[in-house]
């Protein structure tokens, strides 16, 4: 499909369909084969076969995933996780040395931290807002910098220019996961990043009924890529493709609203005596808010605060909500709260934690697609007289 004639909204909708339609069937049915009859195939990953993510299911999402993230290629996965430690290993090996954000997600910091080094990789952690100590923690093994475009869960936004500049000059991959922004905010392989990782979990899929992953960035790669997760076995399953490809199609309609909304809540919480502290990059007192209003078109839909009176507050404030389900994972439709010491970020050490600032009061919110108005008043009716 030609990228460059139409709008995000409509690649979201057609990129990647396939012309002419199967059948008529307007909307790409599930191929529930795991083989295809052999038809002469001489390379091994051409045989059509589930685990070789190649399915017309694949094919479709995989050309829809690229489009929307403006890469030549992409690549599905059965978790964000397969989506990372595929995607990793494919640039690095034994001896090989990783540079990677302070403050990352807890499962992609688990991995760097506790299994990459029984595999001899060994990574240094930076402050990707201010990435001023790339140049020293330098190695003639370092083959990646790792980031998330906005970071999970202290929201901070990484000096995107200063470390593509620095991976350049180094000749190093960039690597980024762009699940919080979701490529409707944020394109970084626009602003020279190599690998856009995602969670499709998240804002890709939009429905927290999916688990599945995302890479997309150019052919070269994506097929290093494939190599591996077709020998890791992290194939998504067709059923779960179509479901994602569904869930794209409205991420637009979705994150705008989200974004919208996100602004909203994280405004009220500054206002409210009750909070301690709100981190959103659409807040003024976001330290990174020049960089979001220039590179991001809207901030997202996931924000982070602390109350005063600490984690018993917390869960107390987070069991009154009536709206907003405790759960971990983000990006659907559905608001959910979750603390991340408690959940996501439990993996970490205390001490870690305390060093990237997640506080064990820290509450992570995702807001959902329902009225601003009903969010605000649920919030509002749980902080009363905490
Ligand atoms: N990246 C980020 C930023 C996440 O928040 C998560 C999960 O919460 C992941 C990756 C891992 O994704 P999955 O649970 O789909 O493996």
């Amino acid at each position: 499909m030609n990228s460059a004639k139409w709008g995000f909204q409509t690649r979201l909708i057609h990129a990647g369909e396939p012309i002419p339609k199967v059948e008529g069937a307007v909307v790409l049915p599930i191929f529930q084969s795991s083989t295809y009859l052999f038809g002469g195939e001489s390379r091994y990953e051409d045989l059509r076969y589930i685990r070789l993510n190649n399915s017309p299911n694949h094919r479709a999402l995989h050309e829809k995933l690229a489009n929307l993230e403006g890469g030549e290629a992409g690549l599905a996965a059965s978790s964000g996780m397969a989506a990372i430690s595929t995607a990793l290993l494919s640039l690095v090996g034994s001896g090989d040395h990783i540079l990677a954000q302070s403050g990352l997600y807890g499962g992609a910091h688990d991995l760097l931290t506790r299994d990459f080094p029984e595999l001899g990789i060994e990574s240094d952690f930076f402050d990707a807002a201010d990435p001023k100590d790339l140049e020293r923690l330098l190695r003639p093994t370092t083959r990646l910098v790792y980031v998330e475009s906005i970071s999970n869960p202290l929201m901070r936004v990484p000096d995107f220019e200063a470390i593509v500049d620095f991976t350049r000059r180094h000749g190093l991959a960039a690597v980024v996961d762009n699940t919080f922004p979701s490529p409707f905010n944020f394109r970084p392989l626009e602003w020279g990043f190599d690998l856009a990782l995602h969670s499709a979990t998240k804002y890709l899929n939009g429905h927290s009924d999916v688990v599945a992953g995302a890479a997309i960035g150019s052919r070269e790669r994506i097929e290093s890529m494939n190599r591996k997760l077709i020998h890791f076995g992290g194939c998504l399953d067709p059923h779960a493709c179509f479901l994602l490809q569904r869930g794209l199609k409205t991420l637009a309609l979705r994150v705008q609203h989200q974004n919208a909304s996100a602004q909203c809540v994280a405004e009220a919480l500054s206002a409210h005596p009750a909070v301690e502290s709100v981190h959103y990059p659409g807040l003024d007192s976001h330290p990174e808010r020049p960089r979001a209003a220039r590179f991001f078109r809207g901030c997202g839909g996931m924000l982070s605060f602390e109350l005063k009176g600490g984690a018993e507050t917390a869960d107390r404030f987070m069991k009154r909500l009536q709206l907003a389900a405790i759960a971990p994972s983000l990006g659907g439709v559905e608001t959910l709260v979750t603390r991340p010491a408690a959940t996501s970020h439990s993996g970490l050490s205390a001490s870690d934690r305390e060093r990237f600032g997640i506080g064990d009061g820290l509450i992570r919110m995702s807001i959902g697609i329902e009225d601003a108005e009903d969010l605000l008043l649920d919030l509002q009716g749980a902080l009363k007289e905490l």
